[in-house]
């Protein structure tokens, strides 16, 4: 997914389940446990103008059911909350030991560390760490203040053709949520689009189609072979999705990001572009640069770095957007 977010809650984990970094299977993860009302938001990004047309507020779930070694957004990959560290941002107060009803929290002569084995994520570390060492990625939020949230800008959706983007992590994953809101923002006039790679079974997609004006979805690889070692399973079931989803009658852009070295080459794009151009009611396809932001975010996690994964340069990518211009009349970079 596109841009950044950054999600700050200290509330219990009450809504979902962690699905794991490394979740995606062949066979389609199993639902997440989301309550009907409520889903765990990781962060909503007002004034957005990328995740689809005019202005637009974008909202993200977080938990995922694919695993792409370069997510820029790795606090999206489970759906449950967690804390993140800061450590430049400590003073070394101790605030947070004592609080710890876990006893996770430990203030040596070398620093302060948390052991993420026994840690539960309760956020109470938070609540008492004002120098923002600390943060909690996702909270759970009701249907109600997600629409008070999206509502605020209705007029700029209006002005400007834009309006909602659910994306994640993996937006489908929360489906009765999902549905939910989406249908209140198409009662409300406002524009709606999902953003997501696809991976879960079709009648998950097909809920949230119903409500839906645009899908932006991604399509990595056509190779079952790069798609598993990187994105964690054959793409079989997205590839699969992605062709019926194309018979629905709604607006579809499909976007791919641009890695190296996963599918930075006028193969893997043309083979993505033949793909892209058997659809009905495509709006346009879009090569998107992978950016190493999500370095600094997997640190924070606790998570072990990748250093696999680099940015190609623009000359590579515009020449990847005219080997896909070979079989797609609307290209963007
Ligand atoms: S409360 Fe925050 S600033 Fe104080 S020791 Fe803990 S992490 Fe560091
Ligand atoms: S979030 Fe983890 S480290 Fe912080 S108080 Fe709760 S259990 Fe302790």
């Amino acid at each position: 997914m596109v841009p950044t977010a950054v999600g700050h809650a200290t509330a219990q984990p009450t809504v979902a389940q962690p699905l794991g970094d490394g979740a995606a299977a062949e066979v389609p993860p199993p639902a997440v446990p989301t309550a009907r009302a409520l889903a765990p938001v990781l962060n909503i990004q007002r004034f957005s103008t990328h995740d689809g047309p005019g202005i637009r507020t974008t909202v993200f779930l977080k938990g995922c059911s694919n695993a792409c070694a370069w997510c820029h957004n790795p606090e999206s990959l489970r759906a449950a909350p967690q804390l993140q560290e800061y450590p430049d941002r400590c003073i070394a107060c101790g605030r947070c030991v004592v609080v710890c009803p876990r006893g996770a929290q430990r203030l040596e002569p070398a620093g302060r560390s948390v052991d993420r084995g026994t840690c539960v994520a309760c956020g109470r570390c938070v609540e008492e760490c004002f120098t923002g060492a600390l943060t909690m990625a996702g909270r759970p939020m009701s249907v109600e203040a997600v629409l008070a949230a999206v509502g605020q800008d209705r007029v700029y959706y209006r002005r400007s053709g834009g309006g909602v983007t659910f994306s994640g992590g993996e937006p489908v994953l929360h489906r009765p949520f999902l549905a939910d809101v989406l249908r209140a923002c198409r009662q409300d006039g406002i524009h709606t689009a999902i953003q997501t790679a696809g991976h879960y079974p079709w009648a998950w997609l097909a809920e949230a189609l119903h409500h839906v004006d645009l899908v932006l979805f991604d399509v990595k690889s056509v190779d079952p072979q790069v798609h598993r070692e990187w994105i964690g399973n054959d793409g079989e079931t997205i590839r699969a999705n992605l062709r019926r989803l194309a018979g629905q009658g709604v607006r579809l852009a499909v976007r791919t990001p641009v890695v190296s070295p996963v599918n930075d080459t006028e193969a893997a794009i043309d083979a993505i572009a033949r793909l892209v151009a058997e659809l009905d009611h495509l709006d346009y396809y879009q090569l998107i640069p992978y950016h190493p932001l999500g370095e600094a975010k997997r640190a924070s996690l606790g998570m072990a770095r990748e250093e696999r994964c680099s940015a190609p340069d623009r000359h590579t990518l515009e020449r990847l957007a005219d080997v896909a211009r070979r079989h797609l009349p609307n290209v963007r970079l």
